[in-house]
């Protein structure tokens, strides 16, 4: 599954990324008032298109293009509105970029001082040998820091409202 979304829905875009969906979004690009052809066209590539548009829904639709529309603005609920209809596994993963979307890959232990060049890479966890993941197109450098716990708690939490308002749907 693949995805393509709105630039309205910047948070949702990195959620599905660490999710290691291959999610575009309309941000990263340059449009200039032409986001909807971009969304349509990319979509027509066997993305599904998510958006918060009902105009741009109805396109879509008309286009026989897989549209999946959500109305919150809380991005969880984003995501809860989007397993009402797909199968996404809510399992954080390193494999993706969050900011430009490439697979990232594991720093090797010849690379670790470059660690150190970067601000937001803290000493400590460098010399304590933690893995670390680079994305080698933005650069940007990713472990399994106090974050990723957060994210791991906000998603079980996510599994247990699922279960609780869905449990039918649950095989
Ligand atoms: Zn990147």
């Amino acid at each position: 599954m693949k995805f393509i979304v709105d630039r309205m829905l910047g948070r949702l875009t990195t959620w599905l990324r660490l999710l290691g969906y291959d999610t575009v979004s309309a941000s990263d690009f340059a449009l200039e008032g032409k986001e909807d052809e971009f969304l349509l066209r990319f979509a027509g590539q066997k993305r599904i298109l998510i958006t918060r548009d009902r105009t741009l829904r109805s396109r879509a639709e008309r286009a026989g293009i897989r549209v999946c529309l959500v109305n919150s603005d809380a991005v969880m609920e984003q995501l809860e509105e989007m397993l009402s209809h797909y199968d996404i596994d809510l399992e954080p993963k390193m494999v993706r970029c969050t900011i430009c979307n490439a697979l990232i890959r594991k720093v090797r232990p010849k690379e670790l001082g470059m660690l150190k060049r970067e601000d937001y890479v803290p000493d400590a966890l460098v010399e304590e040998g933690i893995e670390f993941w680079i994305c080698d197109s933005c650069g940007k450098v990713y472990w399994e820091g106090s974050h990723w716990d957060n994210i791991h708690k906000r998603l079980e939490k996510l599994r247990e409202r699922m279960a609780v308002e869905r449990p039918l749907t649950k095989s």
